[in-house]
């Protein structure tokens, strides 16, 4: 059946059809885009029902979308049919100070969800990169991020979840737990129409320290180091220089440190140290400097006031922004084994080199996840073929590391083809289970 024949069932909810659909529904970041026949706006987990249940019935796709952030292409309708947004089921419902839990709509933004846990005195820990994607989204690909490494993905935080199957039932995780990898499922498996998070008790103090390095080995083996020793960074983040200088070059200031006592500097490791008090991060810092000078870095720069902490992450936030306004640009965000994250960065300058491209990398040292990034004052057309090979192979060797290309960000249409083939079939049999009729999120297989 066409989506013409559907539409009739949808009386009630707020259909867009073309030449109205605006062209965001038919896209992300990730590049890649086809239109829909139709988006439905929904307001509700009857509405969302009410359409699933339709469109199972008539054998219509329907992809849900959240902000559109995503880097993977995994809201984008590659087998048109419907868009289903959630953006504007965007309560927060409740937050619970003493269970320490927020029962929230997915299309609440992430910047939102934690605003509203720190009004309550609470936290909540997941900080993936984009502030202005729905938590509904972060579920979906169990988005992680620098504070991973401590504190862990979404999925750890997710307590319940109301999910609507595509079968149009209305479940409760908590009742049914079969249906947990709906959460990570980037839309494939079930749509998430409530959640309930754990939410934390804030650090009593932190703060940011920066060590740089002269050289780029160096920086990446002293994270694991430092956590060895029996430090539980919240943030361990490998920055590259070049990285550091171009975002500068942008934003009108590096912040971080290019060069130390003429020294030229070729990373640094930015840490987040967290204790109970002021005296105990002091504590730990002192400790760590004398680490430091074993672990050859250059100097340690400590950011502890609202303001240097605030300027330190504006700055590390900027380096993705940063690169996408280039004239053409490219990334590739994966995740290899934490030991092995120098190794893929030498990797990747090796074949950029033969590629004509350069690579810049931001890395989650400790997790093990990697943003390679590459821009050129060339025009996009002229440099896709290169750009595209060089992404290409990044992925493929990231999983011949042992790592995901699918890592952070989720697997999308653009990383189909390097998901394991036993991780497909498992991922068939559970979507076999969950959405025989293969309506949901069509041509996207799953980690
Ligand atoms: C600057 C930047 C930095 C980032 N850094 C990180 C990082 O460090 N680590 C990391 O893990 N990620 C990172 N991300 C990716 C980020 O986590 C995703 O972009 C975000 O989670 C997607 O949310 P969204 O609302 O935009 O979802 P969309 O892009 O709209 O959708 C993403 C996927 O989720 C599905 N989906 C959306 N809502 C629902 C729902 N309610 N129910 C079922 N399925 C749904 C969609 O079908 C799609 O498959 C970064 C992104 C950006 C732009």
């Amino acid at each position: 059946m066409s989506i013409e024949q559907v539409l009739p069932s949808l009386e009630g909810l707020k259909v867009i059809l073309p030449p109205d659909i605006p062209s965001d529904y038919g896209r992300d970041e990730s590049g890649a885009a086809r239109m829909p026949e139709a988006v439905v706006e929904a307001t509700s987990a009857a509405e969302v029902s009410k359409l699933l249940g339709a469109c199972a019935a008539a054998g219509v796709a329907v992809t849900p979308r959240g902000a559109g952030t995503g880097q993977a292409g995994g809201c984008v309708p590659v087998n048109g049919g419907v868009v289903l947004s959630l953006a504007k089921l965007n309560g927060i419902l409740e937050v619970d100070e003493a269970a320490r839990t927020m029962r929230v709509q997915p299309g609440a933004l992430l910047q939102d969800v934690k605003a509203e846990a720190e009004r309550h005195g609470l936290r909540y820990p997941p900080d993936p990169g984009e502030k202005t994607a729905t938590i509904g989204g972060n579920a979906a690909t169990d988005a992680g991020g620098p504070g991973a490494l401590k504190y862990g993905t979404t999925s750890d935080y997710v307590l319940d979840a109301e999910i609507v199957l595509a079968s149009g039932e209305i479940v409760r995780l908590k009742d049914r737990p079969e249906y947990a990898g709906v959460i990570g499922g980037e839309g494939t498996l079930g749509v998430v129409t409530e959640l309930t998070l754990r939410l934390e008790e804030p650090a009593g103090s932190d703060a940011i320290l920066l060590l740089p390095f002269a050289d780029g080995e160096s920086c990446a083996a002293a994270a694991g180091r430092i956590i060895a020793e029996g430090y539980a960074p919240a943030m361990a983040e490998y920055l590259d220089t070049a990285l550091v200088e171009y975002s500068g070059s942008v934003t009108g200031n590096a912040v971080f440190p290019v060069e130390l006592d003429g020294e030229r500097v070729a990373a640094t490791l930015m840490l987040t140290l967290e204790g109970a008090d002021e005296d105990a991060v002091m504590e730990q810092m002192e400790t760590l400097a004398e680490l430091a000078e074993e672990l050859e870095c250059l100097d340690i720069l400590v950011g502890d006031t609202p303001t240097m902490k605030r300027e330190f992450m504006a700055a590390y936030e900027a380096f993705h922004s940063s690169v996408e306004g280039a004239k053409s640009s490219c990334e590739a965000n994966v995740s290899v084994p934490a030991q092995r994250v120098w190794e893929y960065m030498e990797y990747a300058r090796g074949v950029g080199e033969e590629l004509g491209v350069k690579p810049m990398f931001c890395a989650h040292l400790g997790s093990g996840g990697v943003h390679a990034y590459a821009v050129s004052e060339q025009a996009r057309s002229e440099y896709a073929p290169q750009s595209e090979a060089f992404v290409k192979a990044l992925y493929a060797e990231s999983v011949r590391l042992g790592g995901e290309a699918a890592g952070e960000y989720g697997v999308g249409c653009t990383k189909q083809e390097y998901v394991a083939a036993e991780r497909r079939e498992r991922y068939a049999a559970l979507k076999a289970e969950l959405d025989p009729a293969g309506i949901l999120n069509p041509g996207k297989a799953v980690r």
